[in-house]
């Protein structure tokens, strides 16, 4: 319609402009005739203008509607944002000691990767206090963190180097490059958080550490191994000091006898958990136990015994029960045993009338006792608990010993 009217205009306006009758001169027509097209074209140009104006406007709007929506869901994305921000790390410390109380050590190790907060948290040493007594209680004894100590000290200078090694590599060039594409937020994370792996490792002294080394089998540690050497006959009913190494795909050990004399290192392999314990005393294998239960045996006490077949080798200790002896009878009303300074010692595996079933001990001054024939025979100490003594009796063998 717009169109329409500014064809017609001009036309119109020429018509009636010729109307008059008088001629008029050629140069006064040609200057109307460029005027109207002056004016033609001014209008077509308002008109451009005004629906270019339209058009511009209405975009202008659209992209505002726009801007406004996106503004409005951004404001939305980040209201959930900020309801998702609620991180474990958020609650209360109870609460979060309470969770990462509950993780087995293989879930304390990935959440540690998660962040270098939660790394920390998870490298606790109250929560690894828990599962180390709770895997590892039975069998670690003071011994073995002594032990420990001694493998830090010999370690530190290699694991030293170590670290300087790494701390001087400088990132790689395909994460310089993936930056450049990649989220820049992601692609940051894991820079710091490699950076920090480098920059944060392990704590050495922290239980984890000690924890990890004894699952991973690198730390051997002293222990005492019941019926060695795979129950052989001539190690049935006694338990000898080994150095053991755990193997997590069995489950089961790997144990280092020290020297025997002229033989050299024995190494058993596949040796069960309940073929294990914790030394019960604080003595090396090679020296005398001081005996402290002397003039409290009486018959039918469990006991154990170092005994060792010669003053080469290292004592291993023994299971036996306190006897009556000649003439008693064992009647309890008139044993008097206890008040008899020597002390018969049975070992009952062995059968009657061999060397090795009965032997016996001064109770006034016990040393080491014995000689090159029948072995000698060490310190003494008393079982007390239900539990040492249970576990002698599941040891017992099958046949009776010569
Ligand atoms: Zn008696």
């Amino acid at each position: 319609m717009l169109f329409f009217l500014i064809s017609i205009i001009p036309l119109f306006l020429l018509i009636s402009k010729s109307l008059p009758l008088k001629a008029l001169p050629l140069w006064a027509s040609e200057v109307r005739l460029l005027s109207i097209l002056f004016w033609q074209e001014f209008l077509y140009f308002l008109v451009y203008s005004v629906k270019n104006t339209r058009l511009i406007s209405s975009w202008v709007i659209e992209i505002s509607i726009k801007m406004s929506s996106k503004r409005k869901c951004a404001s939305r994305v980040q209201n959930v944002e900020e309801s998702m921000e609620m991180s474990v790390l958020d609650l209360p410390d109870l609460a979060l000691e309470c969770i990462l109380g509950k993780l087995s050590p293989s879930g304390l190790c990935n959440m540690a990767c998660v962040c270098s907060s939660l790394r920390d948290l998870c490298r606790d040493d109250y929560l690894w206090g828990r599962h180390m007594r709770e895997k590892w209680g039975r069998v670690i004894g003071q011994s073995v963190k002594r032990e420990w100590e001694w493998f830090l000290a010999s370690r530190k200078e290699s694991s030293g180097a170590c670290v300087e090694r790494q701390s001087a590599k400088k990132p790689k060039r395909w994460i310089r490059s993936l930056s450049h594409v990649w989220p820049l937020s992601w692609i940051k994370m894991r820079l710091v958080e490699g950076g920090n792996r480098v920059r944060s490792p392990l704590p050495n002294n922290s239980i984890m550490s000690w924890y990890l080394s004894l699952e991973s089998g690198k730390f051997w540690f002293p222990a005492q191994v019941y019926n060695r050497e795979h129950g052989h006959v001539g190690f049935m009913l006694s338990c000898y000091d080994a150095e053991l190494s755990y193997d997590c795909r069995t489950d089961t050990f790997q144990a280092r006898y020290p020297p025997h004399g002229r033989r050299t290192v024995v190494i058993e392999d596949g040796v069960q958990w309940d073929r294990i314990r914790a030394p019960p005393v604080d003595t090396p294998a090679h020296d005398l136990h001081i005996s402290d239960c002397l003039h409290d045996l009486r018959p039918g006490n469990h006991i154990e015994i170092q005994w060792r077949r010669n003053k080469e080798f290292p004592y291993g200790w023994w299971y036996g029960i306190v006897g009556h002896m000649e003439p008693c009878d064992g009647s309890e009303h008139f044993c008097h045993c206890h008040l008899n300074d020597t002390i018969a010692l049975e070992f009952n595996q062995y059968t009657p009338g061999s060397r090795w079933r009965r032997t016996l001990i001064n109770r006034q001054d016990h040393r080491e006792e014995g000689n090159e024939s029948d072995g000698f025979y060490g310190g003494i100490r008393k079982l007390y608990t239900k539990d040492e003594i249970s576990t002698w009796k599941k040891l017992w063998p099958v046949e009776v010993l010569e």
